[in-house]
């Protein structure tokens, strides 16, 4: 059935890809988000001809316009996905309804135009498809296609407005584990002199803006021996909210599980609905409420807690040993493992999106 023809994209493979050779080398260890297959997607938007001119065509280097708006006020936002292959060859994604909801979501609070669901599907499906070889086999145990779907504003002129022009594109990277420590935990410093977001502002967004603004708390949690800050909320300085780029959970003796609530300064993450879900499924109660940073500290400290996980698609459930600010520190779960809640809500999630397990709530959707 030739159905894929009426599509908002045009296929135009370049002569120079990559050898088998090197395709192999890359897909062998593959970095996070280092190289790029052979192609990318790109669908351009202006305000009298709407979206236009979509194209599957060689990867490289955009010609923008100095003048653009994207490099003066920042109108970026981006998605995170992966492509996974199973075992019979086919290649899928997860819930990617739920990424394209939320891309609309972004663009709108960055004033940028909506990509509708069926032109992000197909623009995913389409590079996938010419790329194919790019996606790691079944057996490298949790390798994937990275893909980073994102829009810029293109219209050139330093006036002060909505662009009125964009371009979507999604690129893909071959992707091994996203900390190279394996599921070591990491340690996670409190940042105690900047915020993510505020309310009102772009913390429920998926834009550029927001990950600029925490690089510097995260280089300084760096200097302090950590590898991700933990920020509280913009007003009270009390509420836990999320890491830079994951969520997080906490899980208590008891086997119950409390996660912050979605207050619009934290960003919906597919892997947090996931979880919540999975969770549930296995047994736990789970609440989304407002969680304190006295109570991580106190209940830390008491072994109440017994295990907190950060998760997000890159890295999918990471298991966070410790907690640090400028004069303490308090440990939670295992030293050198995830704890075993963490563990096997991993486990579920990986087999759901590998094939392995029963698809029972309809996440998996097939690209290739
Ligand atoms: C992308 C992101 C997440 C994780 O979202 P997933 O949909 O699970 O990948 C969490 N927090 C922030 C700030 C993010 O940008």
């Amino acid at each position: 059935m030739q159905t894929q023809t009426a599509s908002h994209f045009s296929i135009e493979p370049r002569e120079d890809r990559a050898s088998a050779e090197r395709v192999a080398e890359v897909l062998a260890a593959p970095a996070f988000g280092s190289v790029f297959t052979d192609h990318m997607a790109r669908i351009d938007w202006d305000a009298e001809a709407g979206w236009h001119d979509g194209r599957v065509s060689a990867y490289g280097p955009l010609s923008v316009d100095p003048a653009a708006a994207i490099f003066h006020y920042g109108q970026e936002i981006f998605e995170g996905m992966k492509a996974y292959r199973h075992e019979d060859g086919s290649i899928w994604t997860f819930r990617p309804e739920r990424n394209a909801e939320r891309f609309a979501r972004s663009a709108r609070r960055l004033a940028l135009p909506e990509v509708p669901e069926d032109v992000f599907l197909e623009a995913l499906r389409a590079l996938v498809e010419l790329d194919q070889h790019w996606v790691p086999s079944a057996e490298g145990g949790e390798t994937s296609l990275y893909l980073r779907p994102f829009m810029i504003a293109t219209e050139v002129g330093l006036g002060v407005r909505p662009s009125r022009s964009a371009a979507f594109l999604v690129i893909a990277s071959p992707a091994g584990a996203y900390f190279a420590s394996g599921l070591r935990p990491v340690s996670i410093w409190l940042s105690q002199d900047y915020t993510r977001a505020a309310p009102g502002g772009t913390g429920a967004a998926k834009c550029g803006g927001n990950y600029a603004a925490s690089l510097m708390p995260m280089a300084e949690g760096q200097r302090h021996g950590c590898d991700q800050v933990v920020f509280l909320d913009a007003v009270e300085q009390t509420w836990v909210e999320e890491l830079g780029g994951m969520n997080l959970f906490f899980v208590y003796e008891d086997g119950s599980i409390v996660t912050p609530e979605l207050t619009g300064t934290i960003l919906e993450g597919v892997t947090r609905d996931s979880v919540i879900t999975l969770a549930r499924e296995r047994g736990h109660q789970v609440t989304e409420r407002r969680y304190s940073i006295e109570e991580w500290r106190a209940d830390a400290a008491s072994g109440a807690l017994a295990e907190v996980f950060a998760c997000g698609t890159a890295a999918v459930i990471t298991p966070v040993g410790r907690l640090v600010w400028p004069d303490g520190e308090v440990r939670t779960g295992p030293a050198d493992d995830a704890g075993e809640v963490a563990a096997g809500l991993r486990r579920s999630l990986l087999d759901i999106q590998y094939g392995r397990a029963e698809d029972m709530h309809g996440w998996m959707h097939r690209l290739v």
